[in-house]
């Protein structure tokens, strides 16, 4: 098949997105694809969340005594209502930023992901990223409807080297960002793996919105991740504009 023979097998490291040249991006859905996980920078943060927890906890147990278990005569006592609008306070912050600067991330060719759970990873593909935002404490990849948030404190690594990608493969949506206000993207960093092949069949092609019946119609850009049905497979990434031959 013509379409077939027009897909060029190059193996691509996870660290480069290939580049200039005459490469062409058209991938087969099996061909390999991979990404790096990045832990938080756990240390500081996850002891300070864990001792909140702690002094919340303890402060609610005070304030509760002091409001109603000091017996008949004592009454309340006038410090137990702020004793309990404290450990509410702490309680809230500690869960709400230490929760959320916690999860691993994933960064590759499926685009950005962060692990809710165990082997439940939210993804937002490169050709879903409707726009990067950079503020001075997070860099925020937003998909149509859906967003993640990188904290800089936890996860500066992992933030580089979304913006690095997102450079390469999707330009103009992190055209707003300076260039140079994420240190560049360390190799060393993330621990990278291989990428299971995308579940693409119920899908439309890009270019033509052809229903992609078979997981083996499927063609992707492996520059966005967009994907095609073979029968429709445009010169160039609709999304990305990257050469699909
Ligand atoms: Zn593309």
């Amino acid at each position: 098949m013509a379409a077939d023979r027009a897909v060029k097998r190059k193996r691509k490291g996870s660290g480069s997105t290939g580049q200039g040249g005459g490469e062409v991006f058209l991938r087969q859905r099996t061909d390999p694809r991979s990404e790096r996980r990045f832990e938080p920078k756990a240390s500081l943060e996850l002891g300070l969340t864990m001792l909140g927890m702690s002094v919340a906890a303890l402060l609610a147990g005070a304030g509760v005594y002091g409001m109603w278990f000091r017996g008949e005569e004592a009454g309340a006592h006038p410090y137990a209502p702020y004793l309990l609008v404290a450990a509410v306070l702490l309680g809230a912050a500690a869960g709400l930023f230490g929760q959320w600067s916690m999860k691993p991330l994933r960064v590759g060719d499926a685009g950005v992901g962060i692990e809710n759970g165990p082997g439940e990873i939210e993804r937002i593909g490169w050709h879903d990223v409707t726009r990067l935002l950079l503020t001075e404490t997070a860099l925020t990849v937003q998909g149509s409807g859906t967003a993640i948030a990188i904290p800089l404190r936890t996860h500066l690594p992992a933030a580089s080297r979304v913006l690095a990608e997102a450079r390469v493969r999707v330009p103009a949506r992190a055209a707003d960002i300076q260039e140079g206000a994420l240190p560049l993207p360390d190799d060393a960093a993330g621990e990278v793996r291989a990428l299971e092949p995308p579940q693409v069949a119920g899908l439309r092609c890009k270019a033509t919105d052809k229903l992609i019946a078979f997981e083996a119609d499927a063609r992707l850009c492996g520059r966005c991740g967009e994907v095609y049905h073979k029968d429709g497979v445009p010169s160039r990434c609709a999304t990305c504009t990257a050469p699909l031959g």
